[in-house]
């Protein structure tokens, strides 16, 4: 194939596995790559790499709604060119960073961030962005919307953002389904569903795979049936723990409710590795209002949870640390939320119930 042919050809989307990094880095970053000699916080927001060559680069970083139109990407895009020399890169909880090798470019960086509506922070010990479900935008199964419940929340947690005051890192995360995006964190948000499907059985047959939605269910609560002539399936609702795994394959069988979808908070969860070991969330409130457009009975128990946790921890305890310590009897007290036997230890009850094996049952 000549040259002339190789331009000709029409760019092919790569649609499996992470495109190649370095022709986005930033000359500096890639100068250094791998070649860091420490790195600092000179003030909350603000990282500052040191390399061995001398190099050095300050990364700022500031808030976002992450669900953005494109004025919002066009303002950001902007402010990247004018300090940046154009170049950012987005973190994995939607805070946006710009990166300068110039230090005297940072202050007015920041001045033009905050007053364009973009809060500088999210570093160290803050209550970094919390980590955002695709919600009614993009999904189909939501019970709740995503953006407007973190909205809601990080407006109140503002300063919690922009100030490093938390004993240790602070990781929020929701979801608006109960079975999906919502990962382990410090405190987080998930829809909780409080009573089965309701099965549409005129188009079960019609929409559904029923073997594939028999197989979804984690107590082999679904079974076959044929009602009014027609195949449609069953819900055993002893069995039915409400989890919501069959609407995503079979939306006849609806599950979402004004009334009886809540919230549910869980503390204590962490992915990383870092000074002890990653630990599995436990549910310390349920049964609260999915009430829109402000949630108030979810941020009031989120806030409760945060500022206790940050007047009584020790310094870099992670939450789920704080809790090991003091123990979930104290955390009750001290938090001053009602403690009732749906919480924290139903996955003991639920060796019975639940399906563990990897086999099909019918
Ligand atoms: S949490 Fe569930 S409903 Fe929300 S975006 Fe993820 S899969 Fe969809
Ligand atoms: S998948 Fe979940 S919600 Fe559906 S029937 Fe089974 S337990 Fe109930």
């Amino acid at each position: 194939m000549s040259q002339a042919q190789v331009q000709d050809k029409p760019r092919r989307a790569v649609e499996s596995g992470v495109p190649d990094n370095q022709p986005f880095l930033h000359p500096v970053l890639k100068k250094n790559y791998g070649n860091w000699k420490y790195h600092d916080r000179p003030r909350p927001g603000v990282l500052h790499h040191v390399a061995h060559s001398g190099d050095e680069i300050w990364s700022v970083r500031a808030g976002t709604q992450r669900q953005m139109d494109v004025h919002t990407i066009r303002t950001l895009c902007d402010i990247a060119d004018q300090y940046a020399d154009g170049y950012v890169r987005f973190t994995i909880r939607a805070n946006i960073e710009f990166m300068l090798a110039k230090q005297e470019r940072v202050a007015p960086l920041i001045e033009t961030l905050e007053k364009a509506g973009f809060p500088v922070g999210g570093t160290g010990n803050s209550v970094s962005m919390i980590a955002h479900t695709q919600g009614w935008l993009h999904c189909d199964i939501p019970g709740t919307d995503a953006s407007g419940v973190v909205k809601a929340l990080m407006d109140e947690l503002y300063d919690e953002f922009k100030r490093e005051e938390m004993p240790s890192r602070v990781h929020l995360s929701t979801s608006c389904c109960e079975i999906n995006c919502g990962g382990q964190a410090d405190i987080a948000i998930i829809i909780q569903h409080t009573k089965p499907p309701k099965i549409n059985h005129d188009l079960v047959a019609n929409v559904c795979e029923r073997p594939a939605v028999v197989a979804r269910c984690p107590v082999a609560a679904i079974r076959p049936a044929l009602v009014n002539g027609k195949p449609s399936l069953e819900v055993d609702e002893k069995k039915c723990i409400c989890c919501g795994a069959c609407y995503p394959p079979c939306p006849p069988m609806q599950i979402n409710d004004p009334v009886h979808s809540k919230f549910a908070v869980w503390v204590g969860g962490k992915n990383s590795n870092a000074r002890a070991k990653p630990t599995f969330m436990k549910m310390v409130a349920s049964g609260l209002p999915n009430n829109p457009p402000r949630w108030p009975e979810v941020s009031e128990i989120v806030k409760k949870i945060l500022y206790t946790y940050k007047e009584d921890a020790r310094s870099w305890e992670r939450l789920s640390d704080w809790v090991e310590r003091i123990g979930w009897p104290r955390f009750f007290e001290k938090t001053g939320l009602p403690f009732t036997k749906y919480l924290i230890d139903d996955w003991r009850g639920a060796r019975a119930s639940l399906n563990a094996s990897t086999h099909i049952r019918f």
